[in-house]
């Protein structure tokens, strides 16, 4: 039986590292969902990953806000508002200060 296989059946039987993080079936699936759901780099297409929350005035309206610095495994990085979550990544113009 695949370690799959047995958090479908439940968590008896596995390490216990493991029964800690296979609660149902269904929390399996969500969590696998929205890995699924992560961003994909619109250059190169990878996954990317929140590295960094950067705070910055925005000329547009005057407020401070929060920006989400993402990047990817071929160090494009992009950022956009935490507050407006359905506008496109823009591209970061200081990926050095976040991809070390
Ligand atoms: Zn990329």
């Amino acid at each position: 039986m695949t370690a799959l296989e047995q958090a479908i059946h439940g968590p008896e039987g596995l390490p216990e590292s493991l029964q800690a993080s296979v609660r149902s079936p269904r929390d399996t699936v969500r969590a696998m969902a929205l890995d699924d759901d992560r961003p994909r780099c619109p250059e190169c297409k990878e996954p990317l990953a929140l590295r960094a929350m950067a705070l910055s005035k925005r000329a547009e309206d005057g407020q401070r806000v929060c920006r989400g610095v993402w990047g990817c495994d071929q160090r494009h990085v992009w950022w956009k508002w935490a507050d407006r979550p359905a506008d496109p990544l823009e591209i970061c113009p200081y990926p050095d200060l976040f991809t070390g």
